[in-house]
């Protein structure tokens, strides 16, 4: 089941020098259960995609297009409009009342219910995502209260306390302040208060970026015992491929703004279509395998507010074709994805 469809999603900043393409028609879709990982150079859109999500795109950012089309969206919206909608929808489609909806129609007030409570987010540094001056529990308290305040004092600490120990830190540390926690410990709390009002969906944004490999397993390891406690959604993003690997079913590669591979994380790693994907993976030293140079792609991501014509790859690709600087390739069906690249299009080349 498709709980979260983001289609043909445009979002640019607009400076002086004319706007950043940051995002610039992504699709994909999430369904329940799930955990999407969305890999890529920095700078590739990934982190922008996500914030479109929950809709907190910043100035002079700007959500251009698109549809973020979320499966339980209708229980949020404003009693009043849900009424106009109801009426609208039945007399179309009678006897069926239809739960999913776009989230870029949402007022702000009903996204603020949307966030953490449906969609939720884990930012990225946990070193600095915390208040250095409030202790960790207050801090998860607060989230809590926000999305129900109607819960008494002394059951919201439990529930804070519960949640504490659900992602592996003791209660006793809920009166610590952050600087009196490790780096993993300050990463799980983080994990603990986008779980604390049982969202659908969680995006974690380079989860474990800045801790190191051990204390990077040991949340990993956390992360996925809770996606499958809860049947979360998940959307991971990362640059490191070796954390897609640990927790991920699905795979969506970025570059330059836009969507160049999709589909399931076992096919992509055995055999990516894409040449970026392939230059990914085989930038990856394999553990296992004999030894071998890593493959350096050449050259930079392109400047995103006059990317190149045609596929935005094709400065650095090293199977670049006559047509691939001319016009854009379309998503091309493959095992249980697309891949968007010249290579695999029908048409005349
Ligand atoms: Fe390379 Fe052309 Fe495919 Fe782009 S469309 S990845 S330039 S082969």
């Amino acid at each position: 089941m498709t709980l979260l469809e983001v289609k043909n999603l445009k979002t640019y900043f607009h400076t002086k020098g004319g706007s950043v393409k940051a995002v610039d028609n992504v699709s994909f879709k999430l369904g329940k259960g799930e955990v999407l990982g969305l890999a890529g150079e920095s700078g590739c859109g990934k982190t922008t995609t996500c914030l479109s999500i929950m809709q907190m795109v910043d100035f002079p950012g700007e959500i251009m297009e698109g549809q973020i089309m979320y499966e339980n969206a209708f229980e949020v919206i404003d009693e009043d409009r849900k009424k106009s909608l109801r009426d609208r929808i039945l007399n179309r489609n009678p006897g069926n009342e239809k739960r999913t909806r776009n989230l870029l129609e949402f007022s702000e007030a009903e996204m603020r219910r949307i966030r953490g409570n449906h969609i939720s987010m884990v930012f990225q540094g946990a070193m600095n995502a915390l208040n250095p001056v409030h202790r960790v529990g207050n801090q998860i308290l607060e989230v809590l209260n926000i999305h129900e305040p109607e819960l008494e004092k002394e059951d919201a600490w439990d529930k804070v306390i519960d949640i504490l120990e659900t992602v592996g830190i003791d209660s006793a540390r809920a009166r610590d302040y952050p600087h009196q926690l490790s780096g993993g410990m300050k990463q799980r709390a983080l994990i603990a208060m986008a779980l604390v009002n049982n969202p659908d969906i969680v995006i974690a944004d380079e989860p474990v970026t800045a801790l190191d490999v051990i204390v990077q397993s040991q949340v990993l390891k956390a992360t996925k015992e809770l996606q499958r406690k809860f049947d979360l959604s998940m959307i991971m993003i990362t640059h490191d491929l070796s954390v897609i690997a640990e927790v991920c079913e699905t795979l969506a590669i970025m570059y330059a703004g836009k969507l160049v591979e999709y589909g399931d994380l076992r096919t992509l790693f055995k055999e990516p279509f894409h040449p970026y994907t392939q230059a990914l993976i085989n930038a990856f030293p394999s553990i296992t395998g004999p030894k071998k140079d890593l493959f350096d792609i050449g050259g930079s991501p392109p400047d995103l507010r006059n990317p190149p014509e045609g596929c935005r790859f094709h400065p650095r690709c090293p199977k670049v074709m006559p047509i691939c600087s001319k016009k854009i390739p379309s998503e091309t069906p493959i095992k249980n994805g697309f891949v968007a690249c010249w290579l695999y299009e029908e048409e005349e080349k």
